[in-house]
């Protein structure tokens, strides 16, 4: 590979199954490339249903040792291997890149934020609290014990390829679980990477395995298992909905962190410019790609020229390229089917009267990338309100009235993220509380960090990652009722 890398030894082409790396061959590999070139910067082994069980059986073994440690114990494990993700930034980060398209900038960014729910998660695991309750009876004790929930299966997405393996592994390693991951497989070099530095820090052979190849048989694999307890999975609300149910043969806890479809809604009463610098960074934040950023954008006609003139002045200025050469703020979008959402998204608009503001065709640097695109008179009947278009598109809508936007902005079937600019105190209230969201940016549109918790309602999933909610949802609560006394 041409990656330049201070420690080559990370760019790791094997799969990491029960504490042993499989090694990608001639007849058995998948290419990975990167998304702004075409290039191929690496390959991992094309692994399935047989290695997933492998996987899963040494998990459980692993864990008996590893739930038996002390917290402290495993957290300095947790806390070393989050030592080594920042030692090794710049590398993790251009892998990250070169396999994901993002501004390197974004990549190292990436790492940090990744390498935080390392950090967070070992502080949280000694704070894995149970209770002791007042009883029923003058002879009866009543204790509540946490205790970890089992093996865990992890599925992930390409457009975190660290930040989300971290936030799930970082909580089931805290609470005492084993992990056995599927990352997706367009971006499979930053998950075995973490995999290597994870058993540098010390995780115990066969606590972590990370298996690469086919969906559908590694994720059948998983799902069908009585071992593993829990599936936590980020990606779309269609295959999440589809491993909810492969699930319920086992009656398996579930995390999903599924599709958003998140508005953005900047009143007359808004710091117009501090809405615009939100707004850049809600929806073009990893071009569009991400399940939190800014959908729909409704404003209020008061701004709304205004708002509509700054956004496309400021959006004018950014540049698209490959995410390795500087000043770079878009890269090229994921894959070929992304593009072609984006696409069908924009004529679909501009078929049924949208205007095009800015952008509006694939960029002149052909290939995966896309012009930043903002689309005007835009309306409800539209794909770009219905759906996530996952892409660097900003269609704004004009509104009156405060209860217009709020109906408008809660009528979809997702319920991530939301946000909005006012500085009415009383509007910032009743708003907040009126969103039907898991998640409310107000006056910001950066609102994740391992503090707090990430998740959504509706159809955009269940459970929270990070915080200290983000614990509990890998642990059990026991019931232990003590009598004779
Ligand atoms: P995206 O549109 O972001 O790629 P997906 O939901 O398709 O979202 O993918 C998220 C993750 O789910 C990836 O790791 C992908 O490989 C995995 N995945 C896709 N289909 C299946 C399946 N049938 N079973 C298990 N995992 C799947």
């Amino acid at each position: 590979s041409d990656l330049q890398l201070k420690d080559p030894s990370l760019l790791v082409e094997a799969a990491y199954v029960a504490g042993a790396w499989v090694e990608a061959t001639d007849e058995n590999a998948i290419n990975v490339t990167n998304p702004a070139t075409g290039a191929v910067i690496g390959r991992v082994p094309n692994l399935g249903a047989a290695e997933t069980d492998a996987a899963i059986e040494a998990a459980a073994e692993a864990m008996k040792a590893w739930a038996q440690r002390t917290a402290k114990d495993r957290a300095q494990v947790l806390r070393r291997w989050h030592d080594l993700m920042m030692e090794h930034q710049d590398d993790l980060g251009t892998i990250l890149t070169a396999e994901q398209g993002k501004p390197l900038a974004e990549a190292k960014g990436e790492i940090a934020y990744s390498a935080s729910f390392l950090e967070w998660f070992s502080e949280e695991a000694r704070r894995a609290y149970g209770d002791i309750t007042p009883g029923h009876a003058p002879d009866k004790r009543l204790l509540t014990l946490k205790q970890p929930i089992g093996v865990v299966a992890a599925i992930t997405p390409w457009n975190f390829p660290s930040a989300m393996i971290t936030r799930k592994a970082g909580p089931a390693f805290a609470a005492g679980c084993a992990m056995v991951l599927k990352p997706a497989i367009q971006t499979p070099l930053s998950a075995t990477a973490l995999a290597l530095l994870g058993e540098r820090a010390g995780l115990p052979k066969g606590l972590f395995s990370v298996v690469t190849g086919s969906a559908g048989a590694i994720g059948g694999a998983l799902t069908s298992s009585k071992t593993v307890r829990k599936l936590t999975f980020t990606g779309s609300t269609e295959i999440g909905a589809l491993l909810y149910e492969q699930c319920a043969p086992t009656i398996k806890k579930l995390g999903l962190e599924l599709g958003g479809n998140a508005p953005f809604i900047v009143f007359d009463d808004a710091d117009v410019d501090a809405a615009v610098e939100g707004a850049v960074i809600a929806k073009f934040r990893n071009n569009g790609q991400t399940c939190v950023c800014a959908n729909r954008i409704y404003v209020q006609a008061g701004v709304y020229d205004e708002f509509a003139e700054k956004l496309a002045a400021k959006v004018a200025t950014l540049a698209t390229g490959n995410g390795f050469d500087e000043g770079i703020t878009f890269g090229p979008l994921i894959d070929d089917a992304a593009v072609a959402k984006v696409k069908e998204h924009v004529e679909d608009a501009t078929s049924k009267g949208a205007s095009v503001a800015l952008g509006g065709e694939a960029h002149d640097l052909g290939g995966l990338f896309y012009q930043p695109t903002i689309l005007t008179d835009v309306t409800s009947d539209m794909l770009v309100t219905i759906e996530e278009t996952f892409g660097p598109v900003a269609p704004l809508f004009k509104f009156d009235k405060e209860s217009e936007a709020v109906e408008a902005a809660n009528d979809t079937d997702f319920g991530l993220a939301s946000y909005f600019y006012s500085r009415d105190l009383a509007r910032v209230w009743r708003v907040s509380e009126a969103l039907d969201f898991g998640m409310v940016g107000v006056n910001t549109g950066l609102i994740s960090t391992a503090e707090a918790p990430f998740g959504g309602v509706k159809m955009s999933g269940l459970g929270r990652e990070g915080s200290r909610y983000g614990l509990e949802d890998f642990m059990e609560t026991k019931y232990v009722c003590m009598g004779g006394i």
